[in-house]
């Protein structure tokens, strides 16, 4: 079996490609522009022969000479300051990245997954969002070069399940965090958890009421390769539904660190969606899916990955107190 990903050098991606050659497949193909990837997320992966980087932009056409058996088309920007700073960037990878990795996958026979987001559902007026919700998406705000791209990715990828025939599955992801995310691109984990362990103010949006569904990406992935082995097309919301404010992720964060770090508030961005959760029913249903990583257990491993990263020294008391699971030495 072989497989692409797009988007392999990303966050997502290179968890993805570590975890389906781990599952046997025989290749797996990266294909990435390090537009918001890095060589460094699949620099193990490279002394494994099974493992291929391609270092190219998807919208300009993937030419793959051997066989592909899936496809997974994760390759855009995600995070808000990503997409913000690359808006014509993100709307071409999501129009024409997507119509090549189809027409990929058409021509190989292939199964196709696509990486769609909760961003669809835009600002929610339905709570928890089911995939039966059509959204509330601001079609001309900053935002919108990401949330409309994703909505015309999933209506190409109907469109070629339909006219084409081809065997073509979205999962919509919600936010999901981990080790290899960018300490600055923008996302709440990773700038809480880079605040709190260089002891600097961590900054919470709006009054730190706003709720988001945090799911640990190993899950995240064990849902996508779920979503392989059918052929529906979904759309299927991946997530985990345990719902926190961002104040209380904050604090969460600080005491899982240790750190001193005061909370601060700054203004929240525009179009910021209030609440977000995934329903997860569908998941269940078709996949036999649902997260397995409690929120405290995702953020202790993201917190050591950074830790590790910026050379703060951990101490990991055992047992663990329920207070501070995790002491942190910060020595800079
Ligand atoms: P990421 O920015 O870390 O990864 C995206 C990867 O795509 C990067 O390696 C980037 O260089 C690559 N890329 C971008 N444009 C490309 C192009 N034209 N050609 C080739 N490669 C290109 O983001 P991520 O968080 O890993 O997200 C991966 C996918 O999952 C994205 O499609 C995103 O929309 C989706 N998603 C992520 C989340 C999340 O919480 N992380 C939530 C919803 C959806």
């Amino acid at each position: 079996m072989r497989a692409l990903v797009t988007g392999g050098a990303g966050f997502i991606g290179s968890h993805l490609c570590e975890r389906l050659l781990e599952a046997g497949y025989d290749h797996v193909v990266c294909v990435d522009n390090f537009l918001t990837g890095s060589r460094d997320n699949v620099a193990r992966l490279m002394k494994n022969p099974r493992f291929q980087l391609i270092s190219s932009d998807v919208t300009h056409g993937i030419v793959i000479d051997d066989q592909v058996d899936v496809v997974l088309h994760f390759a855009s920007p995600a995070s808000p300051a990503d997409y913000l700073r690359h808006p014509l960037a993100t709307l071409r990878v999501g129009a024409e990245g997507t119509r090549h990795a189809l027409e990929l996958a058409v021509e190989h026979g292939a199964r196709f997954v696509l990486a769609s987001t909760s961003e669809t559902y835009g600002d929610p007026e339905v709570h928890p969002q089911p995939e039966s919700y059509w959204g509330n998406v601001n079609p001309v705000g900053p935002r919108s070069c990401y949330d409309e791209a994703k909505r015309y990715a999933e209506a190409l990828t109907m469109a070629y399940r339909r006219a084409r025939g081809a065997n073509a599955g979205i999962v919509r992801i919600f936010n999901t965090f981990g080790p290899r995310m960018r300490p600055g691109d923008g996302r709440v984990v990773p700038t809480l958890v880079c605040q709190a362990l260089g002891g600097t103010p961590m900054t919470v949006t709006g009054d730190g009421s706003q709720t988001r569904s945090l799911c640990y990406v190993d899950d995240l992935v064990d849902g996508v390769l779920r979503m392989l082995d059918v052929t529906e097309a979904g759309p299927v919301n991946l997530g985990n539904p345990h719902e926190v404010t961002m104040l209380e992720l904050a604090r969460w964060i600080r005491t899982l660190t240790g750190s001193r770090s005061e909370i601060v508030q700054v203004p929240l961005p525009a179009d910021d969606p209030k609440r977000r959760r995934p329903d997860i029913t569908r998941a269940g249903a078709l996949l036999g899916w649902q997260p397995r990583t409690p929120l405290e257990e995702g953020l202790l491993r993201t917190i050591e990955w950074f830790a590790a990263r910026g050379e703060v020294a951990l101490t990991v008391p055992t047992p663990a107190s329920p207070e501070a699971r995790l002491a942190v030495d910060i020595r800079r």
